[in-house]
């Protein structure tokens, strides 16, 4: 679903450069729920958003889905981010003076959807995460991890082939963070990709496979079963 080989990026400042990714390379298969752990500053947020096409790296290969993801048109990545990704953000990113029914709908309604369409569609992923109830209300009568559920429908309403999360949880105390990465294996559980970029190690072991970022470089990449074996010798 996702390969991405060599892949490097640096921020120019001035006649300074920052080297933030040094040659990544890796492959996600359909189905996959992955951690990219690391610290902070590690490079975690700069290759989210190259996969997820809000950036693009300075050398090296990206294939989403088969699609060769370079040099593409402003016009034609936003077509292709809008057939292909979701994304959760920390903050959540909702619209204070929508309604929860309204935020999940908004994605629908850029893809021209029908408003009929977009309702329906925008309660059966508030249903999903457990909001129907809250369909109505607005974002600051929400709790935090209510907030970030709405995103998740957000996110899946537009039925992307991968989400997307950049410390999804960073927001939360620990029983809304698990409440939430509950949700997120449930999802993927029914087939989604996800990625989950985070630095709390429990988090990362909620998921399924956890790629180990460290100034730049991968230090390594196992599934979840091999950390815990690992750690058990
Ligand atoms: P993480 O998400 O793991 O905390 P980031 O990818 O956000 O790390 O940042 C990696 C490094 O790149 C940090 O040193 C950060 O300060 C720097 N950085 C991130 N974005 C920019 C930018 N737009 N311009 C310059 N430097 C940046
Ligand atoms: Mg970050």
């Amino acid at each position: 679903m996702i390969e991405i080989n060599n892949l490097h990026k640096s921020y120019k400042m001035g006649s300074n450069s920052l080297h933030v990714l040094k040659g990544l390379n890796f492959s996600i298969k359909e189905g996959e729920l992955v951690a990219i752990m690391g610290s902070s500053g590690s490079g975690k947020s700069t290759l989210l958003n190259i996969l997820g096409m809000l950036d693009e790296a300075d050398s090296g290969e990206y294939t989403l889905d088969g699609v060769p993801i370079k040099n593409l048109n402003e016009t034609k990545a936003a077509k292709y981010r809008n057939k292909f990704l979701g994304f959760i953000f920390q903050s959540f990113n909702l619209i204070n003076y929508k309604s929860a029914m309204e935020n999940v709908a908004l994605p629908l309604y850029y893809q021209k959807v029908p408003r009929k369409q977009r309702e329906e569609k925008a309660i059966k992923y508030l249903s999903q995460v457990g909001l129907k109830e809250w369909a109505h209300h607005l974002p600051n009568e929400l709790s935090g991890g209510q907030k970030q559920r709405v995103a998740i429908a957000r996110a899946m309403a537009a039925e992307p082939k991968v989400l997307l999360a950049d410390e999804p949880t960073g927001a939360l105390d620990s029983k809304t963070s698990y409440e939430v990465m509950d949700l997120i294996q449930n999802i993927n559980d029914q087939g989604n990709t996800i990625l989950v970029v985070t630095h709390e190690e429990d988090i990362a072991h909620m998921c399924k496979r956890i790629v180990h970022l460290k100034d730049g470089v991968i230090v390594e990449d196992k599934t979840v079963d091999q950390v815990r074996a690992s750690q058990y010798v």
